[in-house]
Order: C-alpha cells, then structure tokens, then sequence
C-alpha cells in the first residue's frame, strides 16, 4: 500500500485532531470519530487508524505491511502518542494488536472481498463473536464477506479451531 498525500498540510490537519494537552507523557486521544474504539481518519477519501498514522509518521514507515501492527503499549485505543505506540507483528499476542490493528489497513472504502483467514483471525472471530461482536462489524473489520463470519458464527466452517 502506497500512503499518498502524507505531506506537511496532511500531517499538520492530523495533528491538529490529536489532543495533545497532556503534555509529552500523556495519552493523545484522538477527537475525532472512531470504529471499534480506535481513532479514524480520513485522508483522500479513505479511513485509516488514526494510531497507525501516527506510528508511520513518527517512525518514516509509510508503507507497512499488513502484518506490521500498530500496537499500543498504553492500552488506549484512541491514544496517538508515537511514544505509546510501537509496531508488533503477529506473533504478539496482545489484544489489542491481534483483534484489531489488522484493520489498520485502510478499510471502509473497498468492497469486502473473500480474504482468506488465518487460523488465528478465526480463533479471533470466535471469541470476538463470543464477547457480543456483530458479524457485519467483524466483517467489515476482517475485510471479509459476512456470510464468512456468519459460517464461523454457526460453526459450519472453521470447526477445527477452538474459540
Ligand atoms: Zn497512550
């Protein structure tokens, strides 16, 4: 994924959506709107995690790969202060890089295609679906179709992977 228009303009109009009053230790929430708890933002017509923004920003990683999670040392969804972020991969299993920076990926702005899931993101799904999760939700956060979720849902598919 190329991340275009990630210019001084973007950058500063990022920024100024981030509350940094806490002063450099504090968490940074984002202002603006969220999904699933995490800050969106939306750059040229496509959303993206507003911590991940900040991770490749601070980082100069500007085009991480699926499998780079955005993760967050502080636990705070929202929170975008590059010192409580740091990029992990899958082999973390924290929460909150395995459930949700997969879609940190730009999402929302594409039809949801017939990804394959990994052992993992199902044993995701079935816990997430567990915990109250709606399958459009999961869908769109797995960027998967909902009759994928659904058949985990029903335990039709996926029969192998203990939730
Ligand atoms: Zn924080």
């Amino acid at each position: 994924m190329r991340f275009v228009g990630f210019d001084e303009a973007t950058l500063e109009r990022f920024w100024s959506k981030v509350d940094r009053a806490g002063g450099p230790d504090a968490c940074w929430p984002w202002k603006r709107t969220t999904h699933n708890g995490y800050g969106t933002a939306r750059i040229r017509g496509r959303n993206y995690r507003a911590h991940r923004l900040a991770l490749m920003a601070s980082t100069a990683k500007f085009n991480p790969l699926p499998s780079d999670f955005a993760c967050h040392h502080c636990d705070n969804p929202r929170c975008c202060n590059p010192t409580h972020l740091y990029w992990g991969d899958a082999k973390l299993n924290r929460a909150d890089c395995m459930n949700r920076s997969r879609a940190a990926i730009p999402f929302g702005s594409q039809p949801p295609r017939n990804t394959k899931l990994t052992d993992e993101d199902v044993k995701n799904i079935k816990h997430r679906l567990k915990a109250g999760s709606s399958v459009s939700g999961l869908a769109r956060e797995f960027g998967v179709v909902r009759s994928a979720i659904q058949r985990i849902k029903s335990g039709r598919g996926w029969q192998h992977i203990a939730a």
